[in-house]
């Protein structure tokens, strides 16, 4: 069984070998739970399953932070239960459908297509569950409609994919104004109150300090960035890994 770790009251994280991938559960304190991101392969996605029922958590909702491939998987085991996201994130779980499940299929097979990124769209700014209040803060950073969790009971911050220690700024290289919107989403974490503990969607889970630390990071990368600086290509998280193309690429998108 799939460890979870308990990083405040009645919140579970767990993390996937494939891209270091986070998944948080938050106890709705009645034996049911609100599911983040259930990632990533079909045996990882049934463990996980599995680690809740030797809780005796019966999930009764999910919450997926951004339409990416990684962030919108279900499986039967977890129950046919509400899967939301924000307006936007759903509107473009939608349309890219054939592009996420090609995505989907090459880096993470076997997956139940039905059970995929189909999400409801969450109408207003908290999730209606009886848990502990759960506020989404929705921006256009990193993709449309990324909506990150702040539980202000627990001092939780669930970033999606934003903030993490192994990442840099991956900036939506569609949108207008890719630099600027991160820079918003950015800024709108940061601000939030009261957090003591942040789960980024990829890495590893931080406190306060580390909220603090990630964001002058990715400040400092996204200074770089705009400027034009081959200092942003330094930046220690990129290394040799999968993120040097990734770079490049907003790199390029920035200064063509
Ligand atoms: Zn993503």
């Amino acid at each position: 069984v799939r460890e979870l770790t308990e990083v405040a009251p009645g919140v579970y994280v767990t993390t996937a070998e494939l891209y270091t991938t986070t998944s948080t559960v938050i106890a709705d304190g009645h034996g049911g739970c609100l599911v983040i991101d259930p990632a990533v392969t079909v045996a990882e996605v049934s463990e996980l399953a599995a680690a809740l029922e030797a809780r005796g958590l019966r999930p009764v909702a999910g919450w997926s932070t951004h339409p990416h491939w990684d962030h919108v998987l279900w499986s039967a085991r977890l129950g046919d239960v509400p899967r939301y996201g924000t307006e936007a994130a759903v509107a473009v779980a939608e349309r890219a459908r054939a592009e996420l499940i090609d995505e989907l299929t090459t880096s993470a097979p076997r997956h139940d297509l039905q059970r995929f990124g189909r999400l409801t769209a969450l109408a207003g700014e908290m999730i209606e569950w009886r848990g502990p209040a759960v506020h989404v803060l929705a921006h256009q950073a990193h993709a449309p409609g990324h909506g990150a969790l702040l539980l202000p009971e627990a001092g939780v911050l669930i970033a999606g994919d934003m903030l993490s220690d192994i990442e840099i700024p991956l900036l939506d290289v569609a949108d207008q104004d890719p630099a600027g919107q991160y820079r918003a989403g950015l800024e709108l974490l940061a601000g939030a109150q009261g957090v003591e503990v942040i789960v980024p969607g990829h890495g590893h889970v931080g406190d306060r300090a580390e909220l603090g630390r990630r964001v002058r990071a990715d400040l400092r990368y996204l200074d770089a960035l705009q400027r034009g600086d081959a200092a942003a290509g330094r930046d220690e998280r990129i290394g040799e890994s999968w993120l040097r193309p990734e770079h490049d690429r907003q790199f390029a998108r920035l200064h063509a």
